[in-house]
């Protein structure tokens, strides 16, 4: 322990501030030895006190710390997140590092991951409602998210918790949370819109869409819907906020399509190449961005976004108008060299200016099933 008190000082004004602020602490000290020598200004103004400008001096409390520690103590949430998989880890890792208090619970027991990412797991909900979490993430497959919301024991929480979707399709788990959550939880529609393969190096920039459905109109709930939203803001995320219809709409029309492009070619089997153009890197990072989420997850975004029927639809017919402008322009080409080749054949026989004849003589001939006579005709030379 240090002999000297803790009583902070203003620096005096007569002293220049070699140090920043924070750095710049000074205590009072009992009585110097006699033997010491304080500068001038010290021994004039407090004959009796010293200042410590050096940071690395020893220091009975360590103010900052215990500022940064109490600041962050008051901003920390209890997060409990249900399901636990793929994208729950992936979500889990970023609130841990923030510094927040993360529970888990899935179906599948995920004990040793949560102990490698600094999450308390449990196999029970009951037992992790018990822990009174502020704010539960519903993080399970949009198709199993109906069952797990109908089965979970919501009269274990405080009546006031923040409920908050991650699911990547809006309108349906509003509809559910609305329809079976307590009215007196607070209701937050969110999509991060990115994975662990997009934002695998950083969340800067990367959209996060939100929808407050129900948040009570009192400061507590307010300020910590607020502080649940920060988390992504602080990761640098691009806040949208937007109707779940609104979202969708959108969605719909961009990431179901991407995945969509994404499987077709998965299946297509994309290969490197040594001559790959940039282009073609754009499309091996599609496959690889989309492959790594489950065939659940595509197939919800189809089953429960109403939009994704009508954009898979449009896909199919631009693809379809596609071949049939190629197929089209083939079918030209082909039929110019077929009968150009008659013509080329047929020309030594023929007079030279007749060659429209001949096409049309030609075609009349392929549709034809019954041949007239080439004097009926007049194209006998043709036979
Ligand atoms: P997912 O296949 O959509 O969901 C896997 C999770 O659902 C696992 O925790 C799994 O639990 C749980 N689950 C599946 N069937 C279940 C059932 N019958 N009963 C209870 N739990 C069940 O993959 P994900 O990538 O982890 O996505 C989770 C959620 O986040 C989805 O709603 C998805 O739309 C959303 N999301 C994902 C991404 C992404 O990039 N991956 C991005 C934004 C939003 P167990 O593992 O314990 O079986």
């Amino acid at each position: 322990m240090l002999p000297f008190s803790s009583t902070q000082t203003k620096p005096s004004p007569h002293t220049p501030n070699l140090y920043p602020s924070s750095h710049s602490i000074s205590h009072s000290l009992p009585s110097p030895p006699s033997t010491l020598k304080l500068p001038k200004t010290h021994t004039h103004l407090h004959p009796h006190r010293l200042r410590i400008r050096a940071i690395d001096a020893a220091q009975p409390f360590d103010y900052e710390t215990r500022i940064k520690t109490n600041y962050h103590k008051s901003n920390a949430l209890k997060i409990a997140i249900l399901g636990f998989g793929n994208f729950g880890q992936f979500l889990a890792k970023a609130f841990v590092g923030q510094g927040h208090t993360v529970l888990a619970q899935s179906r599948s027991d995920y004990t040793k991951a949560a102990q490698s990412l600094g999450v308390l797991f449990y196999t029970d909900p009951n037992d992790l409602c018990e822990q009174h979490p502020e704010v539960v993430i519903l993080c399970t497959s949009i198709l199993s998210s109906e069952k797990v919301i109908r089965s979970f024991p919501f009269q274990r929480l405080k009546r006031n918790t923040l409920f908050v979707d991650v699911l990547s399709v809006k309108e349906f788990p509003r509809d559910l949370l609305l329809k079976y959550l307590p009215v007196e939880f607070d209701i937050l529609c969110t999509h991060p819109m990115f994975g662990p393969e997009s934002g695998r190096n950083s969340w800067a920039n990367l959209p996060f869409v939100y929808d407050k459905v129900r948040i009570g109109n009192n400061g507590f709930r307010l300020n910590r819907c607020e502080k649940f939203l920060g988390i992504f803001a602080k990761e640098g995320c691009r806040m949208v906020e937007m109707s779940c219809a609104e979202h969708d709409r959108h969605a719909a029309g961009s990431q179901f399509v991407t995945h969509t492009m994404g499987r077709v070619l998965e299946r297509f089997n994309l290969e490197s190449s040594p001559i790959n153009t940039k282009g073609y890197e754009t499309l091996l990072n599609l496959v690889e961005n989309t492959s790594g989420d489950s065939f659940d997850l595509y197939y919800g975004l189809f089953m429960y976004n109403k939009n994704a029927m009508e954009q898979l639809e449009r896909l199919d017919n631009a693809f379809e108008a596609l071949k049939q402008e190629l197929f089209g322009n083939l079918h030209e080409v082909c039929r110019k060299q077929l009968f150009g080749i008659v013509e080329a054949a047929e020309a030594p026989r023929e007079e030279p200016a007749q060659p429209q004849k001949l096409l049309t003589v030609g075609t009349q001939n392929v549709h034809d099933e019954t041949p007239k006579k080439g004097h009926e005709n007049g194209t006998e030379q043709l036979h």
